[in-house]
């Protein structure tokens, strides 16, 4: 359970409960008070591939946890009412300086045990320079053999890089497939 950081109720102040409301369901914190319950979402991140006219990747080295000093390719979480498109494109240019165009799905990541759900593109850097900005502390660009693969921050970032590597499903540029 990680309802550790949950111990008050947000609608009366009251003392949160683990309860087991359904069987085979995980249990859930209640209010012992006005029996609300909090449900614990999954968060919905996204990352990007991005390569360069080189087929170089674009990796940033993390400074914060968790994964400080590990290299991850650009991403963060999506905000509520944002699509996930918006966000990677969004994300690419805070944390990379990169102007980026998406060009595809390569897969979506998620792991038994932990909160996020990552959604990883393919993207072609259209402008801007890479440079570490929010959250890195320093960027690179990668040739596809020399990728750090015992320095990445996260199962996501090896399965990615993996799998846009393999080509699959991902399979080459789509015309007009931007948000
Ligand atoms: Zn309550």
């Amino acid at each position: 359970m990680h309802h550790e950081s949950w111990r008050f109720c947000p609608s009366c102040g009251g003392r949160l409960v683990p309860r087991r409301l359904k069987a085979g369901e995980p249990e859930r914190p209640v209010c012992d008070r006005c029996g609300r319950v909090i449900y614990l979402d999954p968060k919905v991140a996204v990352g990007t591939v991005i390569t360069n006219g080189e087929g170089e990747i674009a990796l940033v080295r993390r400074s914060i946890e968790p994964g400080y000093g590990k290299w991850v390719f650009p991403g963060g979480y999506v905000d509520r009412g944002e699509e996930p498109q918006v966000a990677a494109v969004r994300e690419a240019r805070e944390e990379a300086g990169l102007e980026i165009r998406l060009d595809g799905l390569i897969d979506i990541y998620a792991y038994p045990g932990a909160t996020p759900i990552v959604i990883v593109y393919a993207a072609s850097a259209i402008g801007g320079l890479l440079e570490a900005a929010d959250e890195s502390l320093e960027a690179a660009w990668y040739g596809p053999h020399a990728i750090p693969w015992d320095e990445l921050a996260f199962p996501s970032t090896r399965d990615g890089l993996r799998d846009h590597r393999r080509g699959r499903p991902y399979t080459g540029p789509r015309q007009g497939w931007a948000p």
